[in-house]
């Protein structure tokens, strides 16, 4: 398919000179593995690529981007696979996937990290923790670097050394001419500002050098549980206890269903500071309420990391709608907990990712990254055992449920997006910063090679 929906013949001669030309594979439709290198975290997903360029270096990427671009074709490009929106894959199309390219390298004395783009999270803390250094990298171990640090990257470090984004020293791309290039504060400025934050819109990463800080391997955290019967009040005592949180505490919120607590709201811990201070700056949170179950304790920050995870692939399709908020106002509380009480099923869930900190400390307009001063992004997600036949119900309560929400934030955050946001969202995610971005999406990426993502269309 090219990019503007059209079919398209391929000379069969030049799809044997470029599977001649890779080192990685070409798969087609038939092949070995092809099943299983288009499909993606998300199974409400199940594209299928007419061509799926396995790439092994950025000479690959290199010859995969030069033959999208000559051909026109419509372009997909994945990285560890945990697209929300689907994105990474495409029907009918060619799928550069980096998968294959998964090396990470410590350097602990200059304290920097060289990852390839396809790496996951979990391989990149593993690597640092071993030296006991650590960036900021998201909360689940297998999503992976390329997607989450394009597209700004928050976790649990974050609020003291900003977005995984804000970590990054230089990025190497092949942007959509073919010609790879390195960006960092020194070299190609512009398009290093717009990485970090666009998303994958200036081409495809192959590799990231990252800023490395010691960090103690030894944290506190862990989940605890209250009611959501109590929702309305714990959160309300909740926003006044997170204001004044210090940088080394991070509390993502999550109201959901557990197996057997019931209906809950789950307070995710992550307390990075010194030991000895845990329990003392974790007293206001345990004191909310009267709490189901308390598991917060001392923990390794890999424990941590990877405490929330369900390797592999979900079982679930999913389904999601998110935004901004700039705290938790009573309107936005008394909204979400009234969602969560006429959810249809124990598969839905809001979740608060906290920011702050030293994410907000950086100007909005210092990377392309434009939500800075917000507290939390938010979510909602509508989960179905997959291949269910309730997907399409179970989608249409959650954009109901979201009308509800959406007026009380304010811009999004792109690596939630989802494909059918309306086109403003994409220009509200980028605020001030969206001229700017699309000046540069039109040196970049003039035909929109890369669309297929929280879409930047050029100047
Ligand atoms: C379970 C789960 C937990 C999450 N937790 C967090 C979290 O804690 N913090 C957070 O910030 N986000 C989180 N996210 C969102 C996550 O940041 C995005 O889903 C992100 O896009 C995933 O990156 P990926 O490489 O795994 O995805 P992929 O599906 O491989 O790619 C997603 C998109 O990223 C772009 N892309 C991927 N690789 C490249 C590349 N090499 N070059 C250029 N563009 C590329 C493409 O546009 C692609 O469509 C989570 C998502 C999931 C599913």
């Amino acid at each position: 398919m090219a990019l503007d929906g059209r079919e398209l013949t391929l000379n069969p001669a030049e799809v044997a000179d470029l599977r001649a030309s890779l080192r990685g594979q070409l798969l087609t439709r038939g092949d070995t593995g092809y099943d299983d290198a288009r499909k993606l975290w998300n199974p409400a997903f199940d594209r299928k690529p007419a061509l799926i360029a396995r790439c092994l270096g950025a000479a690959d990427v290199t010859r995969a981007v030069s033959f999208a671009a000559a051909h026109g074709l419509l372009t997909a490009v994945r990285g560890g696979g945990h697209s929300l929106s689907g994105q990474s894959a495409c029907d009918r199309g060619l799928m550069i996937d980096v998968a294959p390219m998964r090396a990470v390298e410590v350097d602990p004395q200059a304290r920097r990290a060289r990852v390839q783009a396809g790496a996951l999270l979990g391989h990149l803390d593993r690597e640092a923790q071993a030296f006991g250094l650590a960036t900021t990298a998201g909360t689940v171990a297998d999503t992976g670097v390329a997607g989450l640090t394009l597209g700004g990257g928050v976790g649990r470090i974050g609020r003291r050394f900003g977005l995984t984004s804000d970590n990054l020293k230089s990025v190497e791309l092949v942007p959509a001419d073919g010609r790879w290039v390195r960006a960092s504060e020194a070299e190609n400025q512009d398009l290093f500002w717009a990485v970090r934050g666009g998303g994958g819109n200036f081409g495809v990463a192959t590799c990231f050098d990252f800023q490395l800080h010691e960090v103690s391997p030894q944290m506190y955290g862990g989940q605890l549980f209250y009611p959501l019967a109590d929702g309305r009040q714990l959160l309300r005592h909740f926003a006044d206890y997170v204001a004044t949180a210090p940088d080394e505490l991070y509390v993502d919120v999550v109201l959901e269903s557990h197996p057997k607590l019931g209906h809950v709201v789950n307070f995710d811990v992550c307390y990075s500071g010194k030991l000895s201070d845990a329990e003392r700056v974790l007293a206001g949170l345990r004191k909310l309420g009267k709490p189901l179950q308390d598991e917060l304790g001392p923990k390794t920050y890999l424990a941590l990391q990877g405490s929330v995870d369900t390797p592999g692939f979900s079982k679930f399709g999913v389904y999601v709608k998110g935004g901004l908020i700039y705290g938790l106002s009573p309107a936005l509380i008394d909204a979400v907990v009234a969602v969560m009480e006429s959810a249809p099923s124990d598969m839905v869930e809001v979740w608060f990712q906290q920011q702050g900190g030293a994410i907000s400390r950086l100007p909005a307009q210092a990377t392309a990254y434009w939500g800075r001063s917000a507290s939390h992004n938010m979510g909602l997600v509508g989960a179905w055992p997959a291949g269910s036949p309730d997907a399409e119900g179970n989608k249409e309560w959650v954009r109901k449920a979201w009308a509800q929400i959406e007026p009380l934030t304010r811009g999004n955050y792109v690596n939630i997006a989802n494909t059918d946001d309306r086109d403003s969202r994409v220009r509200e995610a980028y605020g001030d910063n969206w001229q700017r971005l699309q000046q540069l999406k039109k040196r970049y990426d003039p035909a929109n090679l890369f669309r297929l993502n929280a879409n930047i269309k050029p100047a």
